[in-house]
């Protein structure tokens, strides 16, 4: 990762115990409540500079950031002089393509300021929903945060119709840290967290501090609030709890309108913590192992099976045929050379791309396919072993079949 220069306050550091002094990698999510001020519908500047510079010492400690970041439809209703109220949709559709700009020349000055490149990603829901656009996606944000790129994303609220829209940035925020494997996702918005019941209207409301399950009675909870900038209320919130807690990562809903918003959740300042019950790298396996009915099959020679029981990727060198129709993104069975499912995984290639690049040296994929894929079949990331080899069928899991 680029080294990052940034000024440490004096004597400063973040306290490590927290879930996100040990993440690796952090999505925090700005709603556009936090950003734009709702009297002069411009940017608070000097807030943003605040999340900007804790977002840095995150950086500056060895842990990789992500923004996901609303505010377009805000900033360009108030720029385009909309009245106030809901919006038609292609009211929004033209108040976002005017506001994103804006938006994203803000986090350009302020970061580069820093000596951070910015890097603007717009997705739609489709992006995170589809197999094989979800893995061009994730591909691209591992490339970017490779580079030492700071990605803020955004829904690309243009082109995204009512049907095909996520709508609130918290659910996208869930889905792109499922995507990326991150093991903290941070929602800062109007409200500090989770009470059990309206603090506005019941004085007995109490806060919750730790969610381990998500239970009906905590979904409950959440009721319909809404914020009134934002898309997004506590119930959005609790369904990015759902998507991020099955996919290992931990969420924390926290209040966003003081300054140094995340610094404070790490110095203790109330708000509340989703904890799962497992890592992001183990929800995913556990995913990839529990599909229901993988798309084909990959026979693999013995040199790969002791390969991939090292814990290594799968090559196109220890493929020795497929089977069954496949799409790059799909999950396939893989099989010893036993003829029994010992592994499945995401494959990136298509059936018949993998059929003309099997057995052969990933440097040779350009050549025979005219495009330069992944040199991975299936990526190590992306495997899950299902089947101890040579073990008895009556042992094995109830996934493992015999593939003629
Ligand atoms: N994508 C919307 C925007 O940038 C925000 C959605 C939300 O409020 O969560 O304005």
């Amino acid at each position: 990762m680029r080294e990052v220069a940034v000024e440490l306050p004096n004597a400063y550091s973040f306290p490590m115990s927290s879930p996100l002094g040990a993440a690796r990698r952090i999505v925090v999510k700005v709603g556009s409540a936090l950003l734009v001020d709702r009297e002069s519908g411009r940017i608070n500047r000097g807030w943003l500079e605040t999340l900007v510079a804790d977002l840095l010492l995150l950086r500056a400690r060895g842990q990789q950031v992500i923004l996901v970041s609303s505010g377009a439809i805000a900033l360009g209703r108030r720029e385009l002089k909309l009245a106030t109220g809901a919006l038609r949709l292609e009211e929004s559709q033209a108040a976002a393509a005017v506001g994103q700009i804006r938006l994203a020349h803000a986090y350009k000055e302020i970061l580069e300021d820093q000596g951070v490149t910015v890097a603007q990603v717009l997705l739609t829901l489709e992006d995170s929903e589809r197999r094989r656009r979800y893995l061009n996606a994730r591909a691209t944000l591992e490339a970017l945060l490779a580079l030492g790129a700071l990605p803020v994303i955004n829904e690309n609220d243009t082109v995204a119709t009512a049907e095909i829209r996520y709508g609130d940035n918290d659910r996208l925020a869930a889905r792109v840290a499922q995507m990326t494997g991150a093991d903290c996702l941070v929602l800062l918005s109007d409200v500090e967290g989770l009470f059990t019941a309206d603090p506005h209207g019941d004085p007995g409301a109490q806060f919750i501090e730790t969610v381990r399950e998500l239970t009906p009675q905590i979904e409950a909870m959440a009721g319909s609030s809404r914020s009134e900038t934002g898309s997004g209320g506590m119930a959005t919130k609790i369904l990015a709890a759902k998507i991020a807690m099955a996919a290992g990562c931990h969420l924390c809903i926290a209040a966003g309108q003081p300054q140094h918003p995340v610094r404070r959740i790490e110095e203790g300042a109330r708000c509340t913590w989703f904890v799962p019950s497992s890592t992001p790298a183990a929800a995913r396996k556990q995913w990839i192992a529990g599909t229901l009915k993988p798309a084909g099959a990959i026979v693999i020679d013995a040199g790969a099976l002791k390969a991939l029981q090292e814990g290594k990727s799968l090559l196109p060198a220890g493929v020795v045929a497929t089977r069954g129709r496949f799409d790059r993104g799909d999950t396939v069975s893989i099989v010893g050379p036993d003829g029994y499912e010992f592994a499945r995984g995401i494959c990136a290639y298509s059936d018949g791309d993998a059929a003309r690049i099997l057995g052969r040296r990933s440097s040779e994929i350009e050549r025979l396919l005219g495009f330069r894929g992944r040199d991975e079949m299936i990526h190590r990331d992306d495997l899950a072993i299902v089947r101890a080899p040579g073990a008895a069928m009556a042992e094995t899991s109830a996934a493992a079949q015999a593939i003629p």
